[in-house]
């Protein structure tokens, strides 16, 4: 098979030959269709994240099953499907409580500590791939649906966790990032006001169309200032920031309201301080939230908001998977708005 294999950190990637894997017991093969290009794999490409070379890169796929090996019973040939972008036991507690973003024995990642979506096929354990919903039409929209794993399903487990419904005032911070602009539109479709904050005015319409009521420059204004303006002197009932460094977080507790919900997605594995106090969060009956990715539970809830016509994922670049160096270059210099894509056998 054809595979776009990265072989040292920060090199561009490679077009190989690789043998077309073969399922092992417990194991499945997909024939790869489009695979997502986000951040989080540019953070490979571009040696930030590290990886065992050789590696196929990759996750967000959109795929179909060719072959099951012994003791799969859950997936056939023909199966549409997508990833689940964590190795997870399947066996400890948190895996049994659905709650397998906290797997106790979490193995790493698909696309970084297994071969991936960059090529033709991808082998994962059986339990790796989530069956797609019989009403998506993923062979039309192949690199739209690879990306609701990621895109979507981190979005719309916030919203659960977060409560957020039309009675709230949403702040995003980093909101003209891939993941900031889904997060205004999953927001905006739970029914709440969404101010976006970026440092990247230019990112701003795209933050309206995704549903941002306000946008905030934060390159010429101080966040808690404003976000205190936009909500009359309030604060925000729920702030997401997936910038999450120490200005950031602190600029987000001085805004947070009564009642308020202040979550943690990004930060990028820093340890970042912030001063608040016990009373602040008593008297106001504050939380401060956490959140990595989803369940498959909630990718399959993300799947399904999808296939009913609810939401809809916003790719804007796709390519063939030999243009897949190019595309990262747009990926890593902030160029694509929204999320990009590779096609297999475009
Ligand atoms: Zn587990």
């Amino acid at each position: 098979m054809k595979a776009m294999v990265l072989t040292a950190p920060d090199t561009p990637f490679q077009l190989l030959d690789y043998p077309d894997p073969v399922a092992g017991e417990g194991q499945a093969v997909a024939k790869v269709l489009a695979c997502g290009a986000g951040l989080t794999i540019q953070h490979m490409r571009a040696g930030r994240m590290k990886v065992d070379y050789p590696r196929i890169i990759g996750h967000e796929i959109t795929g179909e099953i060719v072959e099951t090996g012994t003791d799969v019973s859950d997936l056939k040939v023909g199966d549409a499907v997508t990833a689940y972008y964590y190795l997870t036991c399947g066996d400890c507690t948190w895996c049994r409580a659905d709650r397998e973003t906290l797997c106790d024995n979490l193995a790493g990642n698909v696309g970084r500590d297994v071969d991936g979506g960059y090529a033709e096929y991808i082998k994962l354990p059986a339990n790796s791939f989530i069956k797609l919903p019989e009403s998506l039409e993923y062979r039309k929209y192949p690199a739209e649906i690879g990306v609701v794993t990621d895109a979507i399903a981190t979005p719309v487990k916030l919203v659960r966790k977060a409560r957020i419904s039309e009675r709230d005032t949403v702040a995003v911070i980093g909101a003209g990032g891939g993941l900031g602009i889904q997060m205004i539109s999953v927001a905006a479709w739970a029914g709440a006001r969404v101010i976006a904050a970026d440092i990247l005015s230019e990112k701003f319409e795209a933050c309206r169309d995704a549903g941002a009521g306000t946008t905030i420059d934060v390159s010429s204004v101080g966040l808690a200032e404003a976000l205190l303006d936009a909500t009359g002197g309030m604060g925000a009932d729920v702030i997401i920031d997936f910038v999450a460094n120490d200005e950031t977080l602190e600029e987000a507790a001085k805004a947070l309201g009564k009642g308020g919900r202040l979550a943690i997605l990004g930060g990028g594995g820093q340890s970042n301080v912030f001063p608040v106090s016990g009373n602040w969060i008593k008297s106001g009956e504050r939380e401060i939230l956490g959140s990595r990715y989803a369940t498959r539970s909630e990718v399959r809830e993300a799947l399904e908001i999808v296939a009913r016509g609810e939401l809809w994922p916003t790719v804007t670049e796709t390519c063939p998977l030999e243009d897949a160096e190019k595309l990262h270059q747009r990926v890593e210099n902030g160029l694509v708005t929204g999320r990009a894509a590779v096609l297999m056998n475009a």
